[in-house]
């Protein structure tokens, strides 16, 4: 974590009082522009935020996207990928200081994951997901839980897990079949778990399980989530699955059989599970935003660059407006896509409860990355759909923000969910 945390120590790390970014293209103005007046909305990330932007960027402009294209011919997981963004402290960002991490926000892990992401969103995954495993932790662990299990993350590049879908249960996580057993002062698993990122590498997963066999249980206290060590016997990881896109991270299955957690394993309580796995979607949902918006963003440089070069009829592909009015399109959306994460990671690390802006940027950037990734192949033509350029990666890569971390629709009952609640508290 050399890097980051020399530059956290370099000074005090302020948090934008209010909402402060900075589009990733360098505003022609900026050099001029007043400092910003204090309160109230400011489009300036703050010079601690600009340094951990520009950290990742480089990290991902001079290290990810040279092997990104072999990493998916491979499928090989980019260990030493990961072994360099620990060794930076591009990973474990959100871990408490006082277990070895760096305390940062939301906000700040979402600069990190953009320009990651840019690079390659399969790399990405692999390790964002590290952040999806943690943080059940971070915000149900006790204090000897974060320690043991955030701080062995901190103290060499080992990699953790969330643990929650089924072969028979995504959308639906109220009708996993995992069951947990007390047993004195342990607990029994009997279950299997599918579509794990990192499942095949974690030194630990979140697992939930269900405690309550009541099948008219309500799922708000049938489940129990629990810290479950890698290397607990019973527990076998299943294959890498050979996935449409992103393809170096590490999707697998694992199974549990009579595998013995100590009741210490154990996220706040039993009955607990439920709340604490969905619960961590408001801190994980703005960095797949941000994810979705790195993509968008590689799609609109690449479209844009090949446009300027490619002639048709005599000039430039560009200087066709429907090509021209294609960029626009994904500017637009990039732009908003960006806009929306920000304002879901902000919310959350104001302490306010960010649902409906988590599910609105989730859901719209991943949407329109796949708008961005295809009209990225349509501006590419014929070359788009070949695998010697960069396009048709990018949309196979995009079609998974559409599924993981709540489906497109998933994300749209969640929002109509949370604006009825407001309609009805007349707030709207
Ligand atoms: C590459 C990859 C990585 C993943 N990583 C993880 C991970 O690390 N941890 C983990 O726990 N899970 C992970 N998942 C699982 C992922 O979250 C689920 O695949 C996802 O939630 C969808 O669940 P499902 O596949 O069971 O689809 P289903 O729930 O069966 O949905 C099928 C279709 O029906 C739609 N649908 C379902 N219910 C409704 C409804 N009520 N209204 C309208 N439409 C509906 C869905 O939107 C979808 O289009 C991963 C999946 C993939 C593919």
């Amino acid at each position: 974590m050399a890097a980051l945390r020399k530059l956290l120590r370099s000074g005090h790390f302020a948090r934008g009082a209010c909402l402060r970014w900075q589009s990733t293209v360098a505003e022609p103005s900026a050099a001029h522009s007043p400092a910003p007046k204090s309160g109230g909305i400011c489009f300036d990330l703050t010079p601690e935020q600009k340094e951990i932007q520009l950290l990742a960027r480089k990290f991902s402009r001079e290290e990810v996207v040279p092997v990104a294209a072999e990493l998916d011919r491979t499928m090989e997981y980019p260990w030493e990928l990961i072994k360099k963004a620990w060794g930076l402290g591009l990973m474990n960002a959100h871990v408490p200081a006082d277990c070895g991490g760096m305390s940062l926000g939301t906000f700040e892990g979402c600069l990190i994951t953009e320009e990651i992401a840019f690079g390659c969103t399969g790399v990405q995954t692999a390790m964002e997901a590290n952040n999806l495993g943690q943080t059940p932790v971070i915000i149900a662990g006790n204090a000897e839980q974060k320690k043991k299990y955030l701080g062995r993350l901190t103290e060499e590049p080992l990699l953790c897990a969330y643990g929650v879908t089924e072969s028979g249960a995504g959308s639906d996580v109220g009708g996993i079949r995992t069951r947990a057993e007390r047993k004195g002062d342990e607990y029994v698993i009997n279950g299997s778990k599918m579509w794990i990122t990192n499942g095949g590498v974690a030194n630990w997963y979140f697992v939930l399980a269900k405690t309550n066999p009541d099948p008219k249980a309500p799922a708000g206290g049938a489940f129990t989530g629990f810290i479950v060590e890698g290397d607990s016997p019973g527990l076998t990881r299943g294959r890498k699955e050979i996935n449409m896109g992103q393809r170096c991270s590490s999707t697998t299955g694992f199974t549990l059989e009579d595998v013995v957690v100590p009741k210490e394993n154990v996220l706040i309580g039993e009955g607990a599970g439920f709340k604490v796995a969905m619960g961590a979607f408001d801190r994980t949902r703005p960095p797949v935003a941000a994810g979705a918006v790195g993509l968008s963003q590689r799609a609109l440089e690449e479209a844009t660059k090949y446009a300027m070069e490619r002639k048709t009829f005599g000039t430039q592909i560009v200087n066709h407006q429907a090509i021209a009015f294609l960029l626009a399109e994904m500017a637009m959306e990039t732009e908003l896509g960006r806009l929306a994460w920000m304002r879901a990671a902000w919310e959350v690390d104001q302490g306010r409860r960010n649902t409906y802006y988590a599910s609105i940027a989730k859901g719209f950037a991943g949407d329109a990355a796949n708008r961005a990734a295809t009209n990225a192949v349509q501006v590419f033509g014929g070359n788009g759909f070949n695998t010697e350029y960069p396009a048709e990666k990018l949309m196979r890569d995009a079609k998974i923000f559409q599924i993981y971390e709540g489906t497109a629709q998933i994300q749209r009952l969640i929002i109509a969910r949370e604006h009825l609640a407001r309609a009805k508290m007349g707030l709207i």
